[in-house]
């Protein structure tokens, strides 16, 4: 299929199927094709719908966007999520109000500056409420065209994301540029669906690469996922006569900042010196079944040990120490492993008590 025949048979699909309904389809200024666009950018079109509403009737303008508190904004958004979103949109009114007296650049670039506008929705706000040729590549777009040029690499690498641009720029129309947009965020989203893409009702299929090669759920390729560091550390639970547990309170910085854990430690010769800084005399060990956390950076691999503690302890242990109580838990923050650590701890000590 050339360029032109692609975008003609988008069209046409556009013509019978697209939709044309949308709230923000309905008098069209770039002030509410913004908007909107800023809603989908994480948001399926059925949730956004009624917050857009909403939204355009308590802030009808870009002025009255820009002059309303940021707690006016935040409480319009409430529920929508990702409110760095909403804070954007009330900074980017702002900026439109103050430095382009309440008008929109016509310039792709130029809208590109404003906050939380990546260059898609320049491209959108462009092509939809101003008819400039202006391409966009928001994730629906970027799977069909993906799919269509059956484009190899994950497209968040600069490379691919180049490559994806390219087709995008030299598919799009030069007249009704605005269906054009509209209907290729449609296919995407209605048709050329990530897990089962209807690929018998659409418009370009005689074009597509990956469905003549059978392969459509292959593209777009997904995030490279990468090997995590491996790192290791011992956790002992140390259980007194009463089955309550030392925890210790981490760093207010860092990792599980704040938060209640379990001593770490290298190995089990380490456990003698942190016996002997809480005066505590150890009795039997059990090696509780293993547990691995994911961070972000690295995998970690926790050794749980049950070691139970003789005789009279001190209630209270100095510094950011303290006996947790299973029974009766205080109300702390832990960290998520420890968390389950404990319950497995609970389940023990209840099956042989002391
Ligand atoms: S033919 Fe299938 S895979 Fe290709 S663009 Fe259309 S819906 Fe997507």
């Amino acid at each position: 299929m050339s360029p032109e025949q692609f975008s003609e048979a988008v069209l046409d699909w556009y013509d019978r199927h697209g939709r044309k309904d949308l709230p923000w389809q309905q008098g069209v200024t770039p002030y509410r094709v913004w908007v909107s666009e800023v809603m989908l950018q994480q948001t399926q079109v059925a949730t956004v719908l009624d917050y857009f509403d909403r939204f355009m009737e308590a802030l009808p303008t870009v002025e009255a966007l820009a002059a309303a508190p940021e707690d006016e904004v935040l409480h319009l958004w409430t529920g929508l999520g990702y409110y760095s979103r909403a804070r954007n949109l009330h900074k980017a009114a702002k900026r439109v109000v103050e430095a382009f007296d309440g008008e929109f650049p016509r310039d792709v670039e130029a809208l590109a500056e404003l906050p939380g506008i990546g260059r898609s929705t320049a491209g959108a706000i462009a092509s939809l409420s101003m008819g400039l040729r202006a391409p966009i590549l928001d994730g629906n777009v970027k799977r069909v065209l993906a799919r269509y040029v059956a484009q190899d690499g994950y497209p968040g690498e600069p490379k691919v994301a180049r490559q994806l641009w390219a087709i995008a720029e030299r598919l799009t129309p030069e007249r009704r540029v605005a269906h054009y947009t509209q209907a290729m965020m449609d296919l995407g989203a209605t048709l050329c669906t990530r897990s089962r893409p209807l690929c018998l009702l659409c418009p370009v299929q005689t074009g597509c690469r990956a469905h003549l090669l059978g392969l459509e759920t292959r593209y777009p390729w997904p995030k490279p996922r990468k090997e995590l560091p491996q790192k290791r550390t011992l956790m002992p639970l140390l259980a007194n006569r009463e089955g309550a547990i030392l925890l210790y309170r981490r760093p207010s910085s860092g990792l599980w900042g704040g938060l209640w854990s379990l001593p770490e430690l290298d190995d089990l010769d380490a456990l003698a010196p942190l016996a002997s800084r809480h005066a505590l005399q150890l009795g039997e060990r059990r090696a509780l079944p293993g547990l691995t956390h994911t961070f972000s950076h690295f995998q970690l691999a926790i050794e749980p040990w049950l070691v139970r503690v003789e005789g009279e302890v001190p209630a209270v242990v100095e510094g950011d120490w303290l006996w947790y109580n299973l029974a009766t838990p205080p109300r702390l923050g832990l960290a998520a492993p420890v968390k389950k650590l404990l319950k497995r701890a609970e389940a023990e000590l209840h099956q042989q008590p002391a």
